[in-house]
């Protein structure tokens, strides 16, 4: 606890603990102090002198964001002294500024104008002697225009502190410093991540964000959830004219504080594309025809009520949205369940983190996040295993990274790749892809054979220890390193650092899920966390990162087949008595189809009619050939989407449904924290409410929702969810609830598993190394990788339609280790084909330094490049996942290079 000092501001006595600033010792106190280069997301520099105040008795002038009070100091904020030093500072400063305010893209937030109105200064007293700069275009994202920049240095603490990138540092001297990349290379060329925070804080212009630019002055501000990744970064949508003209973070108690990524930044323009869907289509003679929502609701109605009356509810199927809102997803599920009558609903979280809920739920009763993000910077330990997190979730990228750079923090990252996050780790170990289980049953071996593990914690909060201990005999740091390929004594060191650390943190994501052995992977890290006691404290944990804004609601809310909301399950009687009774219809208690299986019934002609809302499985499911065969082979295809879809251009009939920006609802980030999402805009044309449309489809099937409105639903959801019975709109207003939140009362949970676990006992499973269901032959004597890149999201239907990120990579590419890149004779860009059992593509190589030899990789975010064209859709038998990490493949350059386009074959 820090001590209490008093000082004196401006004859006011005040108490503040050790180490408070005066600046933070005078807003305490309610008086403000002027200030250019402060901002609360970065320590203080004192770079722009503007804060100044006079010290009583020494007549001395100290910046106040940057001295620390001391016990009976006194300080006066607006003497003479201060105002006159004030005023010259803000003429040096002018002198070098040009005054283009009113053609300035910052004239109406710029805070030096606000600061030279404030003081009287008209910015022409002294003659401008600043050297011609030119404003420099160069990436997609922000322009730099730095005859205006005024050298505060924000940008600087920005991208070093927060970000933990480094871009700009300061160079020159005199009157030619400024902020400048290393070696003053141009920004595109640098280590760049665009997230923007440098732009965002510059208090002049610049920094200035495009587009859309020259759009003037918000006349509203909406805050809402950023619409792509499971961080659920919180933002403010600056709306003009029914129009998204910029987006703010810095709401308070966000998970995001000041932070976004390039995609919340910069990727919010796809709302109003020209290609939104803004009128319900209809198949007529092969074509996709504008057709009335009468039309179209009626086609649907009945189709669907012919297929249930000849083939039975189960021979329809659903495909709900890890993109939708909570809300959304409740009333599909409760559409297929109570209205058909089949379990047959599923969605993309089965292709991220279905091991996840299995493992975790089987360990210890509730497979989801343990901990929060903010626990990151806690850990002593991090263990980062199967995810690329700063691109993939770039916020808590930035917290690992944070964490690192506070020094308080070691990093052990494994990957079969190198990472952005590898070069912040202590210990960085390339395993074979898909052989999990043994590193993780190696490091626990270790820990065990060194005594290194939490007794105490053991025998008091787990079951199953001395069966699991025997299942680790054979993997011996030597055993492990034949099957991995991680050398024994790295092995030893991240064992040892892991097991001796106070509080140690797992983070995870889809290269531990995505596996025919992805509950067992997962099962894994669940048994190391229960050996080292890093269970229910802050720091600690087993923290998957789920993928999309809602996958973690989807499946919280019952998109699920085999599962109600809150993970009661349909098979439970007393479970399905309840929601029977609350939606008044018998409902089926037979676990339903999952994705994939769904797409083999469709196939097979077991499931004639498929609802998919706002997925988009031809682009984004393992083995899309076969995927497309299935569609194909429906009675009907209904699609509910925002844009025409590689999915959506398939269907028979395509509902026109709503974006994050135009609706009300909640998304349930990865650490489980239930968040608002408020409308900001209207809808294009006359594109529906999500929620209208099931209910509108519902109807005409016999069954009336009581209420379409989201606010209403929730408490629906509550009445029937335990894990949601706290969570309403009106304690939602302020910032988010972490789940459980079970009563009206309950503050919600940051961190689960305090003192017990929901089963009791936290489980030990024992688990066996199997080799991946598909390696490398003479045939196929590569192994492919799939995974997302950080300006590109999911399927691509978004942020494709996004100027920047479109302009900042407009297409796929195959990525190459060096050495195998010249055993190919293959030169950064060369057209190369990848060819697996299932499907062949041509994409652009790149030349991947971060792969190990026999290792591609490719990504699945462009529809007409998809890898999931070469997907295994082999599948764990305990989640149902398909393998997406481990697929063979054959590499050939493509003759005729130049000009061969991007192309995916089945
Ligand atoms: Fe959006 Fe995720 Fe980026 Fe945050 S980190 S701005 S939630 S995409």
């Amino acid at each position: 606890m820090r001590c209490m000092v008093s000082i004196n501001v401006n004859g006011r006595k005040v108490d503040v603990p050790e180490g408070t600033t005066l600046l933070q010792a005078a807003e305490g106190l309610g008086l403000r102090i002027p200030t250019l280069c402060h901002h609360p997301a970065v320590a203080d520099s004192g770079n722009c002198r503007i804060c100044l105040v006079e010290e009583e008795g020494t007549g001395k002038l100290v910046t106040a964001c940057d001295t620390q009070v001391e016990d009976g100091m006194a300080v006066r904020l607006d003497t003479s002294k201060v105002l006159d030093a004030r005023r010259v500072i803000l003429k040096l400063i002018f002198s070098g500024h040009p005054l283009h305010c009113e053609v300035c893209e910052s004239n109406n937030s710029c805070e030096l104008k606000k600061l030279a109105v404030e003081t009287g200064i008209s910015g022409i007293e002294l003659p401008f002697i600043q050297g011609f700069r030119p404003i420099v275009d160069a990436n997609p994202f922000y322009l730099r225009d730095l005859s205006k920049c005024i050298s505060c240095g924000l940008c600087v603490r920005a991208c070093q502190q927060v970000q933990g990138v480094g871009t700009y540092e300061f160079q020159g001297a005199g009157r030619d410093v400024r902020p400048a990349t290393s070696m003053d290379a141009s920004v595109d060329e640098s280590v760049c991540e665009y997230c923007g925070l440098c732009a965002s804080l510059c208090p002049v212009g610049a920094l200035i964000p495009k587009p859309p630019m020259h759009q003037g002055v918000e006349k509203e501000s909406i805050t809402t959830t950023c619409p792509y990744c499971g961080v659920g970064c919180i933002m403010e949508l600056l709306v003009r004219d029914n129009k998204i003209i910029g987006v703010r973070a810095g709401v308070p108690g966000s998970v995001n504080a000041y932070s976004l990524c390039v995609k919340g930044r910069y990727g919010l323009d796809f709302v109003d594309h020209p290609d939104r869907l803004t009128q319900p289509l209809i198949r007529r003679e092969g074509e996709l025809v504008e057709a009335t929502w009468e039309e179209a609701l009626d086609v649907v109605a009945s189709r669907l009520e012919a297929v249930k009356e000849e083939s039975g509810p189960d021979a329809i199927a659903f495909l709900s949205s890890a993109k939708a809102t909570n809300e959304e997803n409740y009333l599909l599920q409760k559409f297929a369940r109570a209205v058909i009558g089949t379990n047959n609903i599923d969605h993309c979280a089965r292709l991220c983190h279905a091991p996840t809920v299995a493992g975790l739920a089987a360990a210890f009763g509730s497979g989801a996040m343990t901990n929060s993000i903010s626990d990151i910077t806690e850990a002593e330990v991090i263990l980062l295993t199967g995810t690329n997190t700063t691109e993939n979730h770039p916020v808590i990228g930035e917290r690992v990274k944070q964490a690192t750079l506070s020094g308080r923090t070691k990093l052990v990252v494994v990957d079969p790749r190198e990472l952005g996050l590898s070069y912040y780790a202590v210990i960085s170990l390339q395993q074979n892809p898909g052989t999990d289980v043994a590193w993780i049953n190696g490091m626990a071996k270790v820990i065990l054979d060194e005594e290194l593990y939490d007794n105490e914690f053991v025998e008091n909060r787990t079951e199953g220890f001395e069966e699991w201990r025997q299942s680790l005999h054979e993997y011996t740091p030597e055993r492990v390193e034949e099957i991995t390929g991680i050398p024994s004594r790295d092995l030893v060191r991240a064992a040892r650092l892991y097991g001796k650390a106070k509080r140690a943190a797992i983070i995870y994501a889809m290269g531990i899920t995505q596996h025919i052995t992805g509950t067992d992977n997962v099962s894994s890290l669940a048994n190391l966390a229960l050996l080292t006691g890093n269970l229910g404290r802050e720091g600690t944990g087993v923290n998957p990162l789920r993928g999309q804004n809602n996958v973690q609601g989807a499946c919280d809310l019952g998109a699920l087949p085999n599962v109600f909301t809150g993970y009661q399950k349909v098979a439970d009687e007393q479970a399905n008595k309840k929601f029977s009774e609350a939606w008044k219809e018998e409902l089926p208690s037979e676990p339903g189809l999952s994705v994939v299986e769904i797409m083999r019934a469709a196939q097979e002609g077991t499931v004639r009619a498929l609802y998919i809302m706002g997925e988009n499985p031809m682009v984004t499911d393992p083995d899309v050939g076969h995927v497309k065969e299935a569609l194909e082979s429906l009675d009907l295809l209904v699609v509910q989407d925002i844009f025409l879809t590689e999915t959506a251009a398939l269907a028979d009939v395509v509902f026109p449904g709503v974006c994050f920006a135009e609706k009300e609802g909640t998304y349930t980030n990865t650490e489980r924290r239930v968040q608002r999402v408020r409308k900001a805009v209207d809808p294009p044309g006359e594109a529906k409410l999500d929620l209208e449309i099931i209910a509108e489809l519902s109807k005409r099937l016999g069954y009336t929702m009581p209420t379409t409105a989201a606010e209403k639903i929730m408490d629906e959801i509550a009445s029937l969810t335990p894990s949601y019975g706290g969570i309403s709109y009106e304690r939602l207003e302020a910032e988010g609830l972490q789940w459980p939140c079970p009563d009206d009362d309950h503050p919600g949970t940051p961190v689960l598993h305090v003192g017990s676990f929901p089963r009791g006992k936290g489980k030990f499973t024992p688990v066996e190394y199997i080799p991946p269901d598909e390696l490398p032959d003479d045939e196929y004597p590569y192994i492919l990788s799939t995974g997302r890149l950080l300006y590109h999201w999911h399927s691509g239907s978004m942020t494709r339609r996004s100027q920047s990120l479109a302009e900042k990579v407009d297409r796929g590419w195959v990525g190459i280790s060096p050495k195998d890149a010249r055993i190919l004779k293959l030169k950064e860009g060369d057209p190369v084909r990848v060819t697996s059992r299932r499907g062949s593509l041509v994409s652009r190589g790149h030349i991947f330094p971060q792969l190990q030899p026999g290792l591609v990789f490719a990504t699945f975010h462009f529809g007409e490049e998809t890898a999931n064209i070469l997907t295994n859709p082999a599948l764990d038998p305990k989640s149902k996942i398909p393998d997406l990490k481990v697929c063979a493949v054959k590499l050939e350059k493509v003759k005729g290079g130049e000009g061969v386009e991007a192309a995916a074959t089945a």
